[in-house]
């Protein structure tokens, strides 16, 4: 494979000369062996080697470069959507215990952060938009809920009449504030963590993808010009995995969201438009999420796309949904934009756990829109089940069974598109 660059991105150009790690060229061994180098594999790899695991971590482009590299930025707590859906399975506490690792998720972060003295521009304060009345109504039930689960961080309910509080924008029903959730340079962070699980002892190397696995007691994987031999492996590739295994990629949809970043903007104009710089994210099946950088540009994302087809000018596609929230941004230049990969499961949890016939085989995927945070607890718990200490956590996602999509790797995103539309259909109906 030819070596690859970060995609190119408002990220990827704020982050100066980005640091190179070596590719893989000898057959070496290790603890545990990871595959992908996003928030997944990198927290993986810090949480193993803090507990003094050797670890190998074989990224086939660059550090950073899924997902990882190139996402909204917005650190919000909670994992999955609708986690009372898992009742059945897990019980009531084991959807408490979810519900309490989607508030200890951020704080991972937060604690990694400042402890480790990350650069990583990381702001405190975030929104949900109701689009509707009733949306606004049901942020109530949330608030009650954070506040049964001790919930540390203010959460405020803003009325629309408030609404000029946090936005400068017409057409939302209200707001939730959430303080302790907030927004991030994500690229500064994996690049932050990733010297940071280098400086523990983990060796990381880049364009190095693996093409094959030979499982057994030792698992050994191989790449183009080496090899890794390993008591564990762990696959964390999400929506980038493609045909290495075809049983965890069947069970994750691919899908395209696209991201603009405006010029810098007139620091009082950036103030009026989200007056406490707060992460904006509205209530719409294809949401639209949006920011400010730290320098002072509106990052605006949003649209799922299942069709496996990018835009072919996504400046031309996202500026209309920008300009429907901010019209007065119509004289804005876009300077930035990039297309990433969503990893989707059909019950929108987490996808964490082992293969069933190779027990030394773990993953972690299908954080849908939400895995900045997700991605941290994924690491943790896939560390805590390595080293054999029981936490609970990785036991409670690994129960819960995932569908495979049907229509195999090709026809997947297809069916999906074509089930999408027909939704879509029958809600205008
Ligand atoms: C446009 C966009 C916006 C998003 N916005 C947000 C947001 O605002 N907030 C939020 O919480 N979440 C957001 N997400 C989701 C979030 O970014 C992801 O859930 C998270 O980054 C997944 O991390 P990961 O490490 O599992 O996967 P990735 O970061 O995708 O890393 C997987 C890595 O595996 C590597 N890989 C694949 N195959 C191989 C191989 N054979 N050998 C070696 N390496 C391989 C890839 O090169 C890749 O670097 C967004 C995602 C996208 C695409």
């Amino acid at each position: 494979m030819a070596a690859t660059e970060h995609t190119a991105s408002y990220y990827a150009a704020s982050i100066g000369q980005a640091p190179t790690w070596p590719a893989l060229s000898e057959d070496i061994q290790a603890d545990v062996c990871i595959i992908g180098g996003g928030f997944s594999g990198l927290n993986t790899a810090i949480e193993l080697a803090e507990r003094g695991m050797s670890v190998v971590l074989l990224e086939g482009r660059r550090i950073g470069w899924g997902a990882s590299g190139r996402n909204g930025g917005q650190l919000i707590r909670g994992v999955g959507h609708d986690v009372e859906q898992f009742h059945n399975i897990l019980g009531a506490e084991g959807v408490l215990a979810l519900k309490q690792m989607g508030l200890e998720a951020v704080e991972i972060v937060r604690e990694r952060v400042q402890r480790h003295g990350i650069d990583c521009d990381l702001a405190w304060g975030y929104c949900d938009l109701a689009n509707k009345p009733r949306e606004y109504e049901g942020f109530a039930t949330d608030q009650c809920e954070l506040r049964s689960l001790g919930y540390r961080h203010e959460v405020r309910l803003i009325p629309q009449q408030e609404l000029h509080t946090v936005i400068d924008a017409q057409g939302y029903a209200g707001a939730m504030l959430d303080m302790g959730s907030g927004h991030l340079h994500p690229l500064k962070l994996a690049l932050g963590e990733a010297a940071l699980a280098q400086q523990l002892g983990a060796r990381l190397f880049e364009q190095s993808a693996v093409v094959a696995i030979d499982h057994g007691p030792r698992v050994r994987v191989r790449t183009a010009h080496g090899s890794v031999q390993a008591s564990h492996l762990v696959i964390a590739c999400n929506a980038y995995l493609g045909g290495l295994e075809p049983r965890l990629a069947g069970k994750v949809l691919p899908a395209g969201s696209y991201i603009i970043a405006t010029e810098r903007l007139p620091a009082e104009l950036a103030h009026r438009l989200l007056p406490q710089n707060t992460a904006m994210c509205d209530q719409k099946l294809t949401v639209d999420y949006f920011r400010l950088s730290a320098d002072n540009r509106l990052l605006f994302g949003g649209a799922c796309h299942y069709s496996g087809r990018d835009p072919k000018d996504i400046a031309a596609y996202m500026r209309p949904k920008m300009l429907q929230v901010f019209p007065q941004l119509a004289n804005t230049r876009i300077d930035y934009h990039w297309a990433g990969m969503i990893g989707i499961g059909a019950n929108r949890l987490p996808q964490i756990g082992s293969l069933s016939d190779h027990p030394n085989v773990h993953y972690a995927q299908a954080y849908a829109g939400h895995g900045v945070n997700a991605t941290h607890l994924a690491g943790k718990l896939l560390a805590e089940a390595i080293c054999g200490l029981e936490g609970g956590g990785f036991e409670l996602f690994a129960k819960v069974p995932h569908m495979t999509f049907p229509g195999g790797r090709y026809l997947r995103s297809p069916l999906l598109a074509l089930g999408m539309l027909w939704h879509r259909f029958k809600s205008l109906g």
